[in-house]
């Protein structure tokens, strides 16, 4: 590489990106492109001469960007956000320049011994138990992803207790969590091999705002045990995907201990809530879990990927995980004096992605990020606010965080329940691109989920979106 043609170049591409930042509101924000749109835009194999990076910018932004979403928009509400900021962009910079592959400590001590440091920093801002802290059994990692994180500690709750009962067991061992948990668990069990009916998603309702119920779960564990299964895997969520209810950490933490269960917490998107002291009692229970998961990548300024976490007995990852192979032998692995995150983790290789989380925490500093957060939490409220002006639309569950779930009434008499018009109105909105929303069904409802987080947000778009979504919501109203 040479280092002058690099700073050239990379000077152009820091204004490429400064430019699209400044410009962003201009594009729609769900991208309008229809599938296959790329294909006939770009030639059919790649060039044999080397091209100019003027080339290249003319065709991110008139190939490009077209079919870009723009995520970071402050018009952006969809499924939850995907923060970037300038340190988290900085330390991807970093990350970037230094290129190491970090599997070992050996392969660069400063990566492992950073991450370490850095997720026992966000360990304590979250308060979460010392023995999740490196400095004992435990410690943190940071995963690629929360389907990543709660895949490597299936695993090594599947092998912890096979250990005990014999390899045979596997067709008898259960996950329990509710129907609200995240996609990612049913995955991870698929690829663990959990039988695909001992995976069980228990019932919540609208009485409990969505929560999994410690009764239910005690119940459907006595069913199992009485008919020779054996429980071993609790995943509770603290903010589920669609709604954000809170499971109760405390009451389901408890029942996992008294069946010997793993009890993994999954709060991917509300974690980062939990800096603030007001929403710490969130997590409250948290002391009874075996793992405990958050997306710094979702609501806390680091841009994608960083995974967070952390576990109680590290023992139990590496256990699972762990190769040995010769040709990565060397003394201070040997000796058991180092971390070697490849036994943490699903692939052998990795990212010095720690230094974006060393960058945020440092750049913006505790406060800065308590105040963040507050402030989408204070922009939720204020849309939340708007609805209830108005008698055409209802809040459908409370809102707990920076997500506001809501739903257009349907006119009195109509025989549609209300599942069409709302979906309409996702369409009609989401087709101005002007804002970007998302939607879900809760008891058979179909819900409209409007997610504030990302960084650029400020009031004047959340009151913007609102009337957007008025003014589609009088024309479908006005054609019924
Ligand atoms: N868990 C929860 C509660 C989520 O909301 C999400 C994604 O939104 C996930 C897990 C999956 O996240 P990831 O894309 O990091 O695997």
């Amino acid at each position: 590489m040479d280092a002058e043609q690099f700073r050239e170049h990379a000077h152009k591409m820091v204004d490429f990106i400064a430019d699209y930042y400044k410009t962003i509101e201009n594009f729609p924000v769900l991208s309008q492109v229809q599938p296959g749109y790329l294909r006939n835009m770009l030639p059919d194999s790649a060039p044999n001469h080397p091209e100019s990076l003027d080339d290249i910018f003319n065709d991110v932004q008139a190939k490009i960007l077209p079919g870009v979403t723009h995520w970071q928009s402050p018009n952006y509400f969809a499924y939850y956000p995907s923060n970037s900021s300038i340190a988290g962009f900085l330390g991807e910079m970093l990350s970037a320049g230094l290129n190491i592959v970090g599997f070992s400590w050996i392969t660069s001590p400063a990566a492992t011994e950073l991450e370490m440091i850095v997720l026992d920093w966000l360990a304590k801002l979250l308060k979460l138990p010392d023995e999740f802290l490196s400095a004992g059994q435990g410690g943190g990692v940071i995963q690629g992803t929360a389907s990543e994180a709660v895949l490597v500690v299936l695993l090594a709750a599947r092998d912890k207790v096979l250990r005990r009962l014999g390899k045979n067991a596997l067709e008898k061992i259960v996950v329990y969590a509710s129907d609200q948990t995240h996609s990612a668990l049913q995955k991870a069990c698929q690829i663990a091999g959990i039988h695909p009916e001992n995976c069980r998603l228990l019932k919540t309702e609208s009485s409990t705002n969505y929560a999994l119920s410690p009764d239910i779960l005690c119940e459907a564990i006595a069913h199992d045990v009485a008919i020779g299964l054996v429980p071993f895997f609790l995943c509770a969520t603290v903010g589920t995907t669609s709604s954000t209810a809170v499971d109760p950490l405390l009451a389901l933490g408890k029942i996992a201990k008294s069946n010997g269960m793993w009890f993994h917490v999954d709060a991917a998107y509300a974690g980062s809530a939990c800096i603030c002291p007001e929403y710490r009692q969130y997590i409250d229970g948290v002391e009874e879990a075996d793992s405990f998961n958050m997306n710094a990548h979702k609501w806390f300024l680091t841009n994608f990927d960083c995974s967070a976490l952390w576990v109680k007995d590290r023992t139990a990852l590496v256990q699972s995980l762990s190769t040995n192979p010769e040709f990565l032998k060397n003394k201070a692995s040997q000796e058991n004096m180092v971390v070697d995150y490849k036994d943490w983790q699903i692939p052998l290789g990795r990212r010095f992605r720690s230094l974006k989380l060393w960058m945020v925490l440092r750049l913006y500093g505790i406060e800065n990020l308590q105040c963040y957060i507050r402030n989408h939490i204070k922009l939720a409220e204020h849309f939340e606010g708007l609805i209830a002006q108005d008698p055409r639309f209802e809040v459908v569950t409370p809102r707990i965080f920076s997500l506001v779930c809501f739903c257009l009434l349907p006119p009195r008499n109509n025989e549609d329940n209300g599942n069409k018009l709302n979906n309409d109105l996702l369409e009609a909105i989401n087709s101005t691109g002007k804002i970007f929303i998302s939607h879900t069904v809760l008891s058979g409802k179909y819900i409209l989920r409007f997610a504030v987080g990302a960084p650029l947000t400020e009031e004047r778009h959340v009151t913007a979106a609102w009337k957007v979504l008025q003014d589609e919501a009088s024309v479908l109203l006005g054609r019924l």
